[in-house]
């Protein structure tokens, strides 16, 4: 059962485009979007662009002295120094800066409303999911914390038990950050341990501060873990922390960065992985949250491979049409990818791992298994705090 799904969509989020250098290349979005039509999943999705972020949105997670920087900087992209995390490498100033930003934050605050009020029962906006920044700084791509913000949109509306659920292959640390004394929202993320990736957290000791204890949970996977061991850590660790928190929203960033062709991190997931994990979330906003999902984006710098088909995968669930991994891909987008990167194109949409199989955790584990530390660690350091057995 799907109900009403909305997906949000306004051309000129791919004005987020810190220039041809940048891995993060907005046509990742514009080739998504092309897809779900291709696939025909635009007749059974009520398609919507919610306005940009105004101010006062964005000052309920982001500091009034950061946004006028951003605002500087998207002015004048000369001026911008580093300070705030802007004019780095990482996040280099460009002119409209803020207000593309804004607008990928207002589409995931609009799918946080659609989804509080009841118009939507899941909502995605794929071009969001920007994890890392920070109340006062950007951070790894990341300007505005649209998740973040949709997050603090629900708690204004009223929602009192939010759970963020994040896949991406990086900590999910802004998010983390944004809430962690609160204990209305759980943070849940799943990454490449913090040793050989950005950003250097999201150890599974920590857990929330102390009037949020348990309120964060960290799983750090080794590096090099495939589709079994990913599946593994998710279905050990996160069914059953939802279970006991029971959210009203569920709240889900779908990095398609774990992927083995990602060039920046180093899991070794499939794409028929990633459809595991967004079929296992949509599952669980059905058992746990009266079927509230918000899924959102995130990383993914195989940006012709991986990133389109992953996330037209996530729409197509949110519809409740799920497209089968054998899917052949239309000649049309094919085409039209080729003629935007001079990339070929992927044919199918399946890597061809479907069905992904995994080891349940309740048969046993083995103490000298990596991924079995990883998963362990994070339950040993959490699971007490909210009153389960490790
Ligand atoms: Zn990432």
């Amino acid at each position: 059962m799907s109900g009403r799904a909305q997906l949000m969509w306004d051309e000129a989020v791919t004005g987020y485009d810190f220039g041809p250098d940048h891995p993060m290349d907005p046509v990742r979005l514009a080739l998504t979007r092309s897809l779900v039509g291709a696939l025909g999943l635009d007749r059974e999705v009520r398609v919507a662009a919610a306005a940009a972020a105004g101010e006062s949105t964005l000052r309920l997670v982001h500091r009034e002295d950061y946004v006028a920087a951003v605002k500087a900087a998207s002015a004048d992209p000369r001026s911008a120094d580093g300070s705030y995390g802007l004019g780095t490498v990482d996040d280099p100033a460009f002119a409209g800066m803020h207000e593309a930003s804004a607008l990928i934050a207002g589409q995931s605050v609009g799918a946080a409303e659609a989804v509080w009020r009841g118009d939507a029962l899941h909502a995605v906006n794929f071009t969001g999911g920007l994890h890392h920044a920070m109340p006062g700084a950007a951070s790894g791509f990341c300007v505005y914390n649209d998740a973040a913000l949709a997050i603090a949109r629900l708690l204004e509306l009223g929602a009192e038990r939010i759970a963020y659920v994040d896949v991406d292959v990086h900590h999910g640390d802004g998010v983390q950050a944004a809430f962690w004394e609160d204990p209305r929202v759980l943070t849940i993320s799943l990454h490449e341990h913090p040793r050989t990736l950005f950003p250097q957290t999201g150890w599974p000791e920590e857990t929330g501060a102390e009037t949020a204890e348990g309120s964060a949970v960290n799983v750090a996977l080794p590096a090099g873990t495939g589709d079994a061991g990913w599946l593994r850590a998710f279905h050990a660790v996160v069914p059953e922390v939802l279970a006991g928190f029971r959210p009203q929203v569920l709240v889900t960033q779908h990095g398609a960065d774990t992927h083995i062709e990602d060039p920046l991190a180093h899991l070794a997931v499939s794409l028929d992985a990633q459809r595991a994990v967004q079929l296992a979330c949509h599952d669980l906003a059905h058992a746990y949250a009266d079927g509230r999902w918000v899924a959102l984006g995130g990383g993914g710098y195989a940006v012709v491979d991986v990133v389109p088909r992953s996330w037209t995968h996530l729409v197509a669930i949110a519809v409740g049409r799920p497209v089968e991994p054998a899917t052949v891909i239309p000649e049309s987008w094919r085409q039209e990818v080729y003629a935007r990167t001079r990339q070929p194109a992927p044919r199918r949409m399946t890597d061809g791992r479907w069905p992904v199989s995994w080891a349940d955790w309740e048969a046993g584990y083995d103490p000298a298994d990596r991924l079995d530390q990883a998963v362990l660690a994070a339950r040993r350091a959490v699971f007490p705090l909210r009153g389960l057995l490790a």
